[in-house]
């Protein structure tokens, strides 16, 4: 389905690394323009020059490119309504807010910051707040209470000043959310809103509502922390007269205990990252991890983040993102909260580790095996890591179920010795031996059927033969079916490691 109408966007504002809350956002835009066969647009908001964070742009980018989720137009792309980024269509706004003097729907305000600092500070005094809004304004120095000629004679004499909306006094405003239905709130309770700062830049409230229209925004899917701000949205579109897109706020994600909003600061407080890429601070070189550095795979961080706030309607929970792309729905977007659960998402990345091949599998931990000084052939890895993919969330977790593989017992867990090397494990395992050293074709089945049947014949105990069995190869008594380990490590390592284990464990006093 091909639908030129449907357009919406990502507007970060570049002050920092982009929490996964943004990304979830951004997905669920992805996966609206692609469903619906429209265009999913990239617009840098960059007009808080003091919020600025260098690098912040390009980690966004980084971070989409990990993920897989792409972009029809904005910033490094290009396109029919550029240009993406706000600080370069700078000069365009301040034409809009013109309009909006001249409509009557915004004023000039010329209270300098300690004349508002002075009637602030009066007010908590008396434990009251302060606001700019249509009864204060009445009193404070604004165009709306001085004459034409004073207001031009002010800027003409370039008297500092900003374009404030002028909202309306008692009025219901009424708005539609597509996931919270009909909102209504009445105008009393909002403020004059500044649109345009006397940098000569306008806030994000003016800029955002420009650009949506400019470049035909026809949805605008956003966060709920946005929802305060819709009232001064649909008001602006209507002061301008231009036809309003459609709203989506999308739940917050919430702490795992669900107990307030995951902030940028959780993170690595309560050890998962927030953050989709590693981040380094440019101010004070702090570097916060992400999930990429964690081990996740970029397909199941996309998943675990659609179903934070959606959810198909049935059991499913596993999801590409082009599957996404074929079962997202707007409609299916919760109210309330969605809760991170570490836990789950570690889960997910499981599922996306044992759906990988072990040859991919095998290229990941190589690094981790040199670092350890292991010169390991790959074959020999993707048969170990097939063995032991199930038990592990992530790769870096595969050492640890691996480690015995490669490198003999340096030690023999002492409490297992204790419970499992009986008074005739020695000579049990020293007969063992020669077992295992007449079989020709070692594999798991041979080794295995030969060792149950002299243990059959022999009358012992299963647990126990097998037990001591693989405290002297393992080290411990885990690791997988013990037969493919030592048909993996081959028949000279295993009567080896018997030997070294006969040797360091000897015979029970
Ligand atoms: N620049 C805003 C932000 O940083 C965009 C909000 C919106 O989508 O309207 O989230």
């Amino acid at each position: 389905m091909n639908n030129n109408n449907i357009r919406v966007r990502f507007a970060p504002s570049p002050t920092g690394p982009l929490h996964i809350g943004g990304v979830r956002t951004a997905l669920y835009n992805y996966l609206f323009a692609k469903k619906l066969g429209g265009k999913f647009i990239l617009r840098i908001e960059d007009t808080d020059q003091n919020r600025f964070v260098p690098g912040a742009e390009q980690y966004i980018i980084d971070s989409f490119n990990w993920c897989g989720i792409t972009f029809d137009e904005g910033v490094t792309i290009g396109g029919e309504y550029g240009p993406y980024t706000q600080s370069e269509r700078k000069d365009l706004y301040s034409e809009y807010a013109k309009k909006l003097i001249e409509s009557g729907n915004a004023y000039y305000g010329f209270d300098t910051g300690e004349e508002l600092e002075t009637i602030r500070t009066e007010y908590e005094s008396q434990k009251k707040t302060f606001v700019y809004n249509a009864d204060e304004r009445k009193r404070l120095r604004n165009s709306l209470n001085l004459s034409e000629k004073e207001t031009n004679d002010l800027l003409k004499e370039g008297t500092p000043y900003v374009i404030r909306f002028r909202m309306p006094e008692n009025e219901i405003v009424i708005m539609y959310d597509m996931i919270r239905g009909r909102v209504e709130v009445n105008s009393l309770v909002l403020d004059d809103k500044i649109l345009f700062k006397s940098d000569g830049m306008p806030t994000y409230h003016l800029a955002n509502i420009v650009d949506d229209h400019l470049m035909k925004i026809s949805h605008v899917i956003r966060g709920e922390e946005w929802l305060p701000s819709l009232p001064l949205h649909v008001l602006l579109y209507d002061a301008f007269g231009w036809e309003k897109p459609e709203f989506a706020h999308l739940p917050l994600l919430l702490k795992p205990d669900g107990n307030g909003k995951l902030s940028k600061r959780d993170g690595d407080r309560l050890g998962f990252p927030v953050f989709p890429l590693q981040w380094t601070d440019p101010k004070t070189g702090n570097i916060s991890t992400g999930f990429r550095e964690e081990g996740y795979f970029a397909d199941a961080f996309v998943n675990i983040l659609a179903m934070l706030g959606w959810n198909p309607g049935d059991e499913r929970e596993i999801f590409s993102l082009k599957q996404l792309t074929q079962t997202f729905s707007i409609e299916r977007v919760g109210k309330s909260g969605a809760k991170f659960d570490p836990v789950k998402a570690a889960w997910y990345n499981h599922q996306y580790l044992i759906m990988r091949d072990d040859s991919e599998l095998a290229d990941l931990f190589m690094p981790i095996a040199v670092s350890k000084g292991i010169l390991v052939e790959k074959e020999f890895l993707i048969d170990a890591i097939s063995l032991v993919k199930e038990r592990v969330n992530f790769v870096s977790e595969l050492w640890e179920q691996l480690d015995f593989f490669f490198i003999r017992p340096e030690e023999y867990d002492p409490k297992a010795i204790k419970k499992r090397w009986k008074a005739d494990s020695y000579d049990q395992m020293t007969e063992l031996k020669s077992v295992l050293a007449g079989i020709t074709d070692f594999t798991s089945e041979n080794t295995e059927k030969a060792v149950k049947q002299w243990i059959e014949d022999k009358e012992y105990g299963m647990g126990a033969v097998m037990n001591a069995f693989r405290l002297i190869i393992v080290g411990a008594l885990k690791g997988p079916h013990l037969f493919d380990i030592v048909a993996l490590i081959g028949e000279e390592e295993t009567l080896e490691r018997i030997d070294q284990g006969l040797h360091e464990i000897g015979m029970k006093e």
